[in-house]
């Protein structure tokens, strides 16, 4: 399987890092070992001393695809979930000045907690899901995939142009803004509208 991330998705946050926005969705990789499921603590890496969260709706692929049209794009996802998009910003700040690739900010060991899955029949609009993520018991992150330049059917069309999908694919779907740094000690929690679906501990 393989992780795909939309970055730059929505306005508040390419704002908050000073970035253009795109005139097409912006993804990149994560390899299956960044995954990190079934809430278990997230080591805080040696090689970076920025470590951000990303808070960011998921998307489950349910069966393969290639040039998938908009309009059909709601039938290859049956999932939605929560995950962090682990950053080592001061890495990737890095990289970007050097116009090197984001592999190692973006694609370390568990830089993918990944939450619970729900079926799509649990939300009763897929075009208004809230989710949020707190730090320590206080909100940091709160997003809506009504605020999403690109929606869950234009980012399937788009990825399935350039990579063949396939069941099991993971889609992270870009994050609203709050992003911040995380230390040893901190618990994050993520939320689906209000269920909680992922904790863990920065150690
Ligand atoms: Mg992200």
């Amino acid at each position: 399987m393989k992780i795909i991330c939309i970055g730059r998705n929505y306005v508040e946050h390419i704002r908050e890092l000073n970035n253009p926005v795109p005139a097409s969705p912006v993804f990149f990789l994560k390899p299956d070992t960044a995954l990190l499921i079934r809430n278990r603590p997230f080591y805080y890496p040696s090689f970076s001393r920025e470590i951000h969260y990303e808070a960011e709706l998921v998307l489950k692929v349910c069966k393969v695809g290639k040039n998938i049209q908009p309009k059909f794009a709601g039938s290859y996802y049956d999932e939605i979930g929560f995950g962090l998009d682990m950053t080592a910003r001061d890495l990737q700040e890095t990289a970007k000045q050097k116009g090197l690739p984001w592999a190692i900010a973006k694609g370390f060991d568990q830089s993918a907690p990944l939450g619970k899955f729900l079926p799509k029949s649990f939300f009763s609009d897929l075009h208004n899901i809230s989710f949020h993520l707190d730090l320590n018991g206080k909100t940091v992150q709160a997003g809506n995939s009504n605020r999403m330049i690109y929606s869950f059917n234009d980012i399937i069309s788009h990825i399935s142009m350039f990579m063949t999908l396939r069941t099991g694919d993971i889609i992270f779907t870009g994050t609203p803004a709050g992003v911040g740094p995380v230390k040893q000690g901190d618990r994050l929690e993520g939320f689906l509208e209000d269920q909680k679906v992922l904790s863990c501990l920065i150690k």
